[in-house]
Order: C-alpha cells, then sequence, then structure tokens
C-alpha cells in the first residue's frame, strides 16, 4: 500500500542529478490499480479544495504549477480533471503560446513574471517559460549561447519568487512516442478533436529525440529544493490524475494553511436577529 508521501518521494527529480527518460516506463502505475483509481482521486480532489479554500481565506501565500510535457501529454486533461477541483476564485490558469511581438520585444520572462499567482492564489501553467528552453532550443530560435544561460536564470527567477512566498511545484507529463502516436491518431480520426490536430504536430513528433534530449537537460538542470520538478508516468490517464493530485495536495498540505482568526474579538453567544 501506498504511503502517504509515497509518489512524491518516488516521482520527485532529486536536485542535481541527471535524468534519463529513457530508464522511466510512461506507464508505471507505482501500485496503484485502476479500479481503486477513482476513489483515490476522489479523496485527492476533496483534499486540494478544502486545502484552497484554507489557503486563499489565509491569504499570505500563492502556489505556482508548471505543467510541461511533449504534445499530447495530457496538459489539458489534467487541468480538466485535476484542478477543477478548485474554486475558480483564487485559481488561474495561463496557456503560453508562440510570443506575440510585443511579449518578444521584452525579456523572456517578462510575460511569465505577470501571470504569476498573487497570494492566496494558485496560478497554474499550461507550458510556461521551460518552453525558452524547449520549442526555442529544438528549434534554434536563439542562439545556444542564449538559451544556455536561461537554466540558471530560470533557477534564480523561481528562488526570488519562492523567496516572497510562492511555493512552486513542476510537472512533467511523460509519454511513450507510441502513446503519442494514438493520441494523434485519435485526434485525426475524431471530427470533434480536429481542432487539437494539425499537420505542424508530426513535424514536431519528428523531432521526438530532440525533445526528450532538452527535457532531460530541463529536469537535470531546473529542479531544485524550491522548485521540484516530478516526473509524472501520464501513458494511464487515471494514473496521471490522481498522481499529481497527490503531490499537489501533499506540497499545499506541507503549508498548513489555515483559517484566518476573525478581525476583532467576537463576543460569545450573539444571536443575530
Ligand atoms: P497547446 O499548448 O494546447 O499545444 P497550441 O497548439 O496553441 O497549444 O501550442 C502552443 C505553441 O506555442 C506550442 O507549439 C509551443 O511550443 C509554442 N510556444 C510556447 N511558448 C513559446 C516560446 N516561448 N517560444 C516559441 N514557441 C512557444
Amino acid at each position: 500500500m501506498a504511503g502517504r508521501h509515497a509518489l512524491r518521494d518516488t516521482l520527485l527529480v532529486t536536485p542535481k542529478t541527471k535524468v534519463r527518460l529513457d530508464r522511466i516506463d510512461p506507464s508505471d502505475s507505482h501500485g496503484h490499480d485502476r479500479e481503486s483509481a477513482g476513489l483515490e482521486l476522489a479523496a485527492g480532489l476533496e483534499r486540494l479544495s478544502d486545502l484552497q479554500d484554507r489557503l486563499w481565506a489565509q491569504a499570505n501565500r500563492s502556489v505556482l504549477v508548471v505543467l510541461q510535457g511533449i504534445d499530447a501529454a495530457g496538459k489539458d486533461g489534467t487541468i480538466r480533471h485535476v484542478m477543477g477541483a478548485f474554486n475558480p476564485q483564487g485559481c488561474s490558469v495561463t496557456s503560453f503560446k508562440v510570443p506575440t511581438p510585443i511579449e518578444l520585444a521584452h525579456d523572456y520572462l517578462w510575460r511569465v513574471h505577470q501571470r504569476t499567482p498573487a497570494k492566496g492564489e494558485i496560478g497554474i501553467f499550461n507550458r510556461s517559460h521551460y518552453e525558452d528552453v524547449l520549442v526555442v532550443r529544438v528549434h534554434d530560435l536563439v542562439p545556444k549561447s542564449v538559451w544556455s544561460k536561461r537554466y540558471d536564470q530560470i533557477n534564480e527567477f523561481e528562488q526570488r519568487l519562492a523567496d516572497s512566498g510562492t511555493t512552486i511545484v513542476k510537472f512533467f507529463l511523460w509519454i511513450s512516442r507510441e502513446e503519442q502516436r494514438e493520441r494523434f491518431q485519435a485526434r485525426y480520426d475524431d471530427p470533434r478533436k480536429h481542432w487539437k490536430f494539425s499537420m505542424g504536430d508530426l513535424d514536431e513528433r519528428a523531432r521526438w529525440d530532440d525533445y526528450v534530449a532538452a527535457f532531460e537537460a530541463v529536469l537535470s538542470r531546473t529542479s531544485t529544493p524550491w522548485a521540484p520538478w516530478y516526473v509524472i508516468p501520464a501513458n494511464r490517464n487515471w494514473f496521471r490524475n490522481l498522481a499529481v493530485a497527490d503531490i499537489l495536495a501533499d506540497t499545499i498540505d506541507d503549508l498548513n494553511p489555515s483559517y484566518p482568526a476573525p478581525r476583532e474579538p467576537l463576543p460569545e453567544g450573539l444571536v443575530i436577529e
């Protein structure tokens, strides 16, 4: 039986270790089974809902959730199934797309910093500043001399956020190449999913190995005590959801958010008419 912090310990990328994704099985469900997954997820979502309520009431810390993964890894599904536990008041989702001309006219962290969560809030990044060392590296959008400095810059940026009261937790959703093929095929075959599919996705798929190398560099260089990465085996959606919910709940639990005391002393036995 999995212990309380078992998934958090098991899936953590220990800082300063070299990650080899070919050694991580994207179908692993770490002793959990599909039959009990529904109940486990429900319990995780219940915890998240309660914790968020307290975090929002206390309003002195924020939580930043970063979601990354290769195309079709399940970022949208994770947001729908896990973050649905949150009261929309106090929660924001930002999806980072190809930068606009205005964004490109600034440094790469400019658009990111504007979307970091305020005190009491949970901010979810669907893609993030990590694109600036992923797609940017794979496509040579800036010279290596520029992107190679960004790992340290990102660590410093995240440390600054952490120092000012933001708890950061980063999830890398890891699917296999075959699983991506099946998901793309399903998107192509189902007219309701066509909006999610473009021929350009296949060009990106052709660069699978480059993306894996870029993700390995991210995971190896930017998992820190103040902003840890977790590699979530994501071939099975049910495991992905329960692992993310569980780790996120454990992380917020550590902050022990609590309801604030009344603004002024309250009289005893008050009956309001
Ligand atoms: P989704 O996130 O659902 O795949 P899109 O299909 O609109 O949404 O994809 C967003 C695209 O924006 C991705 O191809 C991603 O690589 C790209 N992107 C995000 N950030 C950057 C960046 N900083 N530089 C270049 N491209 C980026």
